[in-house]
């Protein structure tokens, strides 16, 4: 399957200077979002996957049906203030100042096995404050899977000696 055929590719978005992967045609075309779901499933199926865990908002959006096929839970990862219950929590560095990641301190129970789910691999910033989240929790990453990887940004070197997943590369 050629999924990029089916991402839009937007210029200045956004901001200047960025080159904005849209994933909505994917998801727009059942045929093609279903395949890239079912791919990041058969990667996770012998990964002994005891839940699923993605950051917001694409992370759910990707996530959620992987997890549905693994007849597995998900554990949503949310910006500071939008979980309801105790979380805890990781500051990570963006581009310009920082920002904060959380997850409910129970979402996840010591020695589970974690598959961890998002869009878009960049500067691996959001992957790494999510595994984070999780080995506080003690939880063992056991595979981290993506549509897209932005291969110049070299996020892939924060994700060492994990197990990754990506079906595009840019
Ligand atoms: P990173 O933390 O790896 O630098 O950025 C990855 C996060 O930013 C992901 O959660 C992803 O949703 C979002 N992101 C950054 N750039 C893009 C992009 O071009 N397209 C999409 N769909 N998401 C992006």
């Amino acid at each position: 399957m050629d999924y990029k055929e089916h991402i839009a590719i937007v210029e200045d978005w956004p901001k200047e200077g960025v080159q904005f992967k849209d994933i909505t045609p994917l998801m727009d075309n059942g045929p093609a979002f279903k395949a890239a779901v079912d791919e990041i499933v058969e990667y996770a199926k012998d990964k002994e996957i005891d839940i699923v865990v993605g950051p917001e908002a694409r992370g759910f959006i990707v996530g959620c049906p992987v997890s549905y096929a693994l007849e597995i839970g998900f554990a949503p990862v949310r910006k500071e203030g939008k979980l309801p219950r105790e979380t805890i929590k990781v500051d990570y560095g963006l581009e310009y100042g920082k920002d904060v990641l959380t997850i409910h301190k129970d979402a996840i129970k010591p020695g589970q096995r974690v598959l961890i789910v998002d869009d878009l691999l960049a500067t691996g910033g959001t992957i790494e404050a999510t595994i984070d989240l999780v080995e506080q929790l003690g939880g063992e990453v056991a595979g981290c899977a993506f549509l897209i990887e932005l291969t110049y940004l070299d996020g892939r070197s924060k994700l060492d000696g994990h197990d990754v997943l990506t079906l595009m590369q840019y």
